[in-house]
């Protein structure tokens, strides 16, 4: 039976050796919550790392560590210490994480990380793939391990591949910077889904691999060669039930069984019942913006002094990577910032902050959201923040206030927080300000609000979610109109082709017999395709036509001497046999004087964008411009022109990264029925790459052959997946 395998940097379990005898809790984070649907029913894997080196596990342990593993359904990758410091202290965390986080200053691109990572991302896809089989379906968690989808690929073509992105994924001018960018995106492309926790997160992911990598991508859909890679956002939620019953069996729970941390936020609340209690947790890390909130802090009571002594900061800083530079000089600094606020501001009655710096049990973190009257996070930028989400959850009364920054990914979610740019001081502090003053009434409708949503959305749907769209890429090939062409149906074409009697083969040109070139006077024809047509066109029975909107200036030029029949402008044009090039089709050309000055406008204002003047038509090309500019360009010259054009004698082509303006009775449908007509052929042959070709696999009869190059949606009956692809299946017709 198929098999889901989960792969993350740690596994969902702590080791812990003591007396040479080994145990294994399991971890109750987020995560691994989530994954509790996803992960039993024994039909599941998880694959990690321990938490422990191959340094500190003693040999004679190591079955043992498996063993209580096997238990948790998990086993082990095993990573050197210098792994873990390359690898994880290294690359994911001083070069990914600060880029991600959009703090470019911080990243450092050294060469021997990355080395590291990519040594210990094989590693973790060799242990997948040592201990998957060919059908299973995988799920690769987070920033750690990028490479792992491709690695996989290389080597299990047939295996469904999704991963998730936890932190976020950076606009392109930040991404762009990074030496490995390519590899990068290619590892993650190894992958059938994609997911990310916000929407601007998939946009800057699709328009880094758009940039970079110059790939296609429709809507959310990126083409590659052989396989379309689907990017989608899955907005990752908590575990609401844990939560909010916490809460309200803490809210029942009589004062005597108190913890003891909750006794002293009583006794703060006793002795000063009208202070309000603004909460901040974060784990001491640099994008959660800890120092600049202590600094606003101290802003908003110099604003607004009559809250001194009626407001308390509680600061949870849970300890997190203390053995990278930059969190040791973050504490000093948060250490210092705390120290210098209290002393300047302090009375004998009141502390403005209680800072902590430790991570604590649940139950106190459920004191801590429960007796606070404000959460207030302010993350310069944060994948998600489930911070915020938790506090919401455990206000079972419905009153208190969320004060979310917008650079958090759950800030897309919470509109009913009050929300705020963490930058900005004056705004923080009047924000402050209004939710100390806030109504019961208003915040209890917020809080209404954002509680249904996450009660809807929690962290087991968000789980589920990602695996439904995952198993629907199983089934993705079939969304496709056409028919991949197979060994199978080609052997079965190339026999009818050697029976008929009468041939016919229309062959585009453009991303068809040649690929693009930036200059398409460069798209030239080799050697080898000179001699595959030769041998086509001098086949018995056979008629060939090469189709193309191309000029018949260069047609002429590549192929007048070789006497292959042509058709040329979509169809405006003829020549057969080496014969000048006469007109197919009665066109008029008055309207491209009107239409002219109009591309031109598009040129000046898009740079790398040109016009092909043809005899009877206007293309405007635009692959050389930025992606999503130039797409942006045409759908903005498309609007133009439809309104300008006005009557049916002239319409619009949307080619591949081409818009052509032309006479609407012309057509590559058009052409190719009229060639039809000529005689009886008993075997008719089409294929093309773009919209134009479209207009033939609609027209000619359902028994013609009709093949895209690519693997857009299309009308034509089967799909190849790239120019060399198509000259394989045109040799077949010559053997
Ligand atoms: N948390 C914890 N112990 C603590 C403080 C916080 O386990 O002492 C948890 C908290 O409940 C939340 C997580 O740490 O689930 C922090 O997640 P978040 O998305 O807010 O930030 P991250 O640390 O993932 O950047």
């Amino acid at each position: 039976m198929d098999k889901t395998i989960i792969i993350s940097n740690r596994l969902p379990v702590q080791l812990q050796i003591i007396n040479g005898a080994v145990t294994a809790t399991p971890s109750v984070g987020g995560l691994a919550t989530g994954m509790k649907s996803v992960h039993s029913g024994g039909n599941s894997l998880w694959i990690g790392w321990s938490g422990l080196t191959d340094e500190e596990i003693p040999e004679e342990l190591s079955a043992d560590i498996d063993k209580a593993l096997k238990q948790h359904g998990c086993a082990k990758v095993k990573l050197t210490q210098n792994d873990v410091d390359g690898f994880y202290f290294g690359f994911s965390n001083r070069t990914i994480w600060p880029l991600f986080h959009y703090f470019l200053e911080y990243s450092e691109f050294e060469l021997d990380f990355w080395n590291v990572y990519k040594s210990v991302n094989q590693k973790f896809a060799d242990a997948i793939i040592a201990q998957t089989d060919e059908n299973d379906t995988i799920w690769v968690h987070d920033y750690q391990l990028m490479l792992v989808p491709q690695m996989i690929k290389e080597k299990r073509p047939d295996a469904i591949i999704g991963f998730f992105l936890h932190i976020p994924f950076p606009s392109y001018e930040i991404f762009r910077t990074l030496p490995w960018r390519d590899e990068v995106l290619r590892g993650l492309l190894g992958s059938d889904l994609i997911g990310f926790h916000t929407y601007d997160y998939e946009r800057h992911f699709l328009s880094s691999v758009r940039r970079l990598l110059e790939l296609d991508v429709s809507f959310n859909e990126i083409y590659l060669e052989n396989k379309v890679v689907k990017v989608d956002s899955f907005p990752m939620g908590i575990d609401y039930k844990k939560f909010s019953e916490a809460a309200k069996k803490h809210s029942k729970s009589p004062e005597k069984n108190h913890t003891d941390f909750q006794k002293k936020l009583d006794e703060h609340k006793k002795f000063a019942p009208n202070t309000k209690l603004i909460l901040s947790i974060d784990r001491l890390d640099y994008s959660k913006g800890i120092a600049k909130r202590l600094n606003a802090f101290e802003y908003f009571l110099n604003k607004y002094p009559q809250y001194k002594e009626k407001v308390r900061l509680i600061i949870l800083a849970v300890p997190s990577r203390s053995n990278v530079p930059q969190y040791q000089l973050l504490k000093k600094e948060i250490d210092e910032l705390v120290g210098r606020i209290n002393g300047e501001l302090s009375t004998i009655n009141w502390t403005p902050i209680w800072y902590f710096y430790r991570s604590v049990p649940f139950e106190n973190l459920i004191d801590l959201y429960t007796s606070s009257d404000i959460a207030w996070l302010t993350p310069l930028r944060d994948g998600m923040n489930l911070v915020a989400k938790e506090y919401v959850a455990t206000r079972t009364d419905k009153t208190g206030v969320l004060i979310l920054s917008e650079m958090a990914g759950s800030a897309y979610e919470m509109n009913e927080a009050l929300l705020i740019n963490p930058n900005n001081f004056e705004q923080q502090a009047d924000t402050l300000k209004r939710a100390i003053t806030m109504p019961v009434k208003e915040q209890m409708a917020r809080n209404m609000f954002l509680q249904n949503r996450l009660k809807r959305y929690d962290v087991e749907i968000w789980a589920n979610e990602f695996m439904g769209a995952l198993n629907g890429q199983k089934s993705a090939p079939k969304t496709f109109v056409s028919q991949k062409m197979t060994e199978a149906i080609l052997s079965d074409i190339v026999a009818k082709y050697n029976k008929a009697k009468k041939r016919l083969l229309f062959l585009d040109y453009d991303g068809t017999l040649a690929g693009f070139h930036k200059d398409p006077q460069k798209a030239s024809p080799d050697k080898e395709l000179y001699e595959l047509l030769d041998t086509l066109h001098h086949q018995k029975n056979t008629t060939l036509f090469l189709i193309s909107g191309r000029d018949k200036q260069t047609f002429s030029k590549w192929f007048l001497h070789k006497k292959y029949n042509m058709i040329v402008e979509h169809g405006v044009w003829i020549s057969r046999n080496g014969e000048e090039f006469k007109f197919l089709e009665k066109v008029k050309g008055d309207w491209m004087a009107k239409i002219k000055p109009v591309l031109e406008s598009f040129v000046d204002r898009t740079p790398g964008s040109f016009i092909e003047e043809k005899n009877y038509s206007l293309a405007w090309h635009y692959r050389n411009t930025d992606p999503d500019f130039g797409t942006k360009r045409a759908t903005e010259l498309n609007t133009v022109l439809t309104s300008l054009i006005g009557n049916d004698e002239i319409s619009v082509l949307n080619g591949n990264k081409v818009m052509e303006v032309k006479s609407s009775n012309v057509n590559k449908g058009r052409a190719s029925m009229r060639m039809l007509g000529e005689d009886n052929y008993d075997f008719v042959f089409a294929i093309g790459d773009d919209w134009t070709d479209e207009y033939m696999f609609e027209e000619l009869p359902k028994s013609t052959v009709t093949v895209k190059v690519g693997m857009q949606k299309t009308q034509a009956k089967y799909f190849v997946e790239s120019t060399h692809k198509v000259r394989e299946l045109l040799k077949h017709f010559t053997e």
